[in-house]
């Protein structure tokens, strides 16, 4: 016992021997690093991971309840992909490849949602027939669809065919040719709810009135959404979403430094748009600091991300422009050949430190964007003094990413492509294009791609996915020692928290070795 004290006395005698980099060390070499090139050395838990605060700034004024932003690429964000993620606490950035009305329609989507509504049923007319339900029926799975008087949504409501209204009809061919004004449930007949009611309100009246499907209708009796009973059993509450003052979900929008990029944001600011993102391979150009300046002056209440920058003479540029937020990346997208085409860039975790560390001074909040493969990758740009992390390939492939699924071998996929990739510039469709992140224009004679497009394997939904980051960012934080991520922001700039380079061999030892098979499956 009495070894012990004076084994313990002892101890508390000597110095702490130095163990570990500090940030500022880690980069002081001159060498460009990136996420894999360290780790992070374990502090002291005294803590639950559950009792971690995520909460981040993603520019000066908006704040994030979970640090992930989804990036404006057209295989990654649209509404569907910008309302999930302001659902789990983070935020999308609708892309600009497609018409400035297309685009200010995606954010007017994710400003109207309402959860647990469906935004947008399939509406019929009285003139369409029984087989046009049982198609969708065979499509879909359902079979509840609201008729208005003119087949669409925002038409007057005159009734709804169920699966009571067809049971009998299916096996008959004469019978489905019958219009569907012969078989509907007439409205007179119908319960339906006033807009403005709260998903709690309808909820009660569907389980009250035990019927299938509540059509919502404002005061000239237009459909404007359907909820269904089948939904009610999903319908989870999300207490991180991302919400303005008006409790409508957060939504940025990426646009370009031309002239008609000011009346494409017009739309964006008309259509609500909370925050813009200036989308730029190298940011720091006199197109875009005039942009910045004129955002500034016409539309005050907007917040802007300009960038993209890697090294602090860049960033200098911008926050000097007015930039509420820094984009940080250059080079180090999945799909990305810019470092090879135009020899420019800067490998990511140098670039997230040098321009956080910059940037913290003026109070402008960091994006790492991009070269994010895996959670540990997020804990590290958080580490290195991003705010926040924008994921492209990591959430590519979700049911939420634009984009239809497709097999390959056996295998289900979804496209995934760089914005500078020749398919994306060349891109033709119904939504339009307008990709100039790259410099395109009817100047260049020659398109110099700088992106590639591929295929990235079926993950499911964003949904199951973002709370599994989200967990396990709090878990990283937890062996840090940081109980929020502004204590680990604290600890990187106070030289408390530790790196320590890693060679090629402790980068394999990291990873799973020696095995001949194993399950890659991780939540
Ligand atoms: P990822 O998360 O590694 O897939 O990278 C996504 C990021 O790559 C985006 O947020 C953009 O910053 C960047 N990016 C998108 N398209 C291109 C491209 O065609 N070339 C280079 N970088 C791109």
């Amino acid at each position: 016992m009495d070894n012990n004290k004076a084994g313990q006395e002892k101890s508390a005698d000597i110095e702490l021997p130095d163990d570990g980099l500090s940030a500022a060390k880690l980069f002081s070499a001159g060498e460009g690093l990136t996420y894999n090139d360290f780790i992070i050395l374990p502090g002291y838990i005294d803590f639950v991971a559950d009792q971690v605060d995520l909460v981040s700034p993603l520019t000066k004024k908006i704040t994030l309840k979970v640090p992930l932003v989804s990036s404006p690429m057209d295989t990654v964000t649209e509404s569907d992909m910008a309302i999930a993620m302001a659902l789990s606490g983070g935020i999308g950035i609708i892309h600009h490849n497609c018409t400035p009305e297309y685009q200010a329609s995606e954010v007017h989507k994710v400003k109207k949602y309402k959860h647990g509504f469906i935004r947008d049923p399939v509406v019929f007319s009285p003139n369409h027939t029984v087989r046009d339900v049982l198609n969708v029926k065979a499509e879909h799975g359902f079979c509840g669809v609201p008729i208005t008087e003119s087949g669409k949504i925002g038409g007057k409501l005159v009734g709804i065919v169920t699966s009571r209204d067809i049971d009998f009809l299916e096996d008959s061919p004469s019978q489905q040719n019958l219009k569907l004004e012969t078989i509907m449930t007439k409205l007179e007949n119908l319960v339906t709810a006033k807009s403005g009611v709260t998903l709690q309100e309808a909820n009660l009246i569907l389980e009250k009135s035990k019927k299938g499907k509540l059509p919502i209708v404002n005061d000239k009796g237009e459909l404007v959404s359907l909820m269904a009973r089948t939904d009610l059993k999903k319908n989870r509450s999300y207490p991180n979403a991302s919400k303005d003052e008006n409790k409508q979900l957060l939504v940025g929008a990426a646009i370009g430094t031309r002239s008609t990029d000011r009346e494409r944001l017009k739309l964006l600011a008309a259509a609500g748009v909370d925050v813009i993102v200036l989308d730029s391979s190298q940011g720091n150009s006199v197109f875009q600091i005039e942009m910045i300046k004129y955002i500034k002056a016409e539309y005050p209440e907007l917040q802007i991300v300009a960038g993209n920058v890697v090294t602090t003479m860049q960033a200098k540029s911008l926050i000097e422009a007015g930039a509420d937020g820094l984009r940080v990346g250059m080079g180090c997208g999945s799909i990305c050949i810019t470092q090879e085409v135009m020899a420019v860039g800067r490998p990511q975790a140098t670039a997230v430190y040098k321009v956080s560390e910059y940037a913290r001074k003026f109070g402008v909040p960091v994006i790492a964007d991009g070269g994010i493969q895996s959670l540990g990758h997020i804990i590290k740009a958080l580490s290195l003094g991003a705010s926040t992390v924008m994921m492209g390939s990591l959430l590519a492939g979700t049911s939420e990413a634009p984009g239809e699924y497709f097999f390959s071998d056996g295998v289900r996929l979804k496209k995934y492509r760089g914005m500078g990739s020749l398919e994306a510039m060349n891109k033709k469709d119904a939504k339009g294009s307008a990709m100039d992140r790259y410099f395109h224009n009817e100047m260049d004679k020659m398109k110099v791609a700088q992106g590639v497009s591929g295929s990235i394997v079926d993950k499911g939904s964003v949904l199951k996915f973002l709370p599994y980051l989200q967990c396990g960012i709090k878990h990283g934080c937890q062996d840090i020692g940081a109980k929020s991520l502004s204590i680990l922001r604290s600890l990187t700039y106070s030289g408390e928290l530790k790196f320590e380079r890693r060679t090629p061999s402790a980068q394999q030892e990291g990873n799973v070795h020696g095995l001949f098979s194993y399950e890659k499956r991780l939540y």
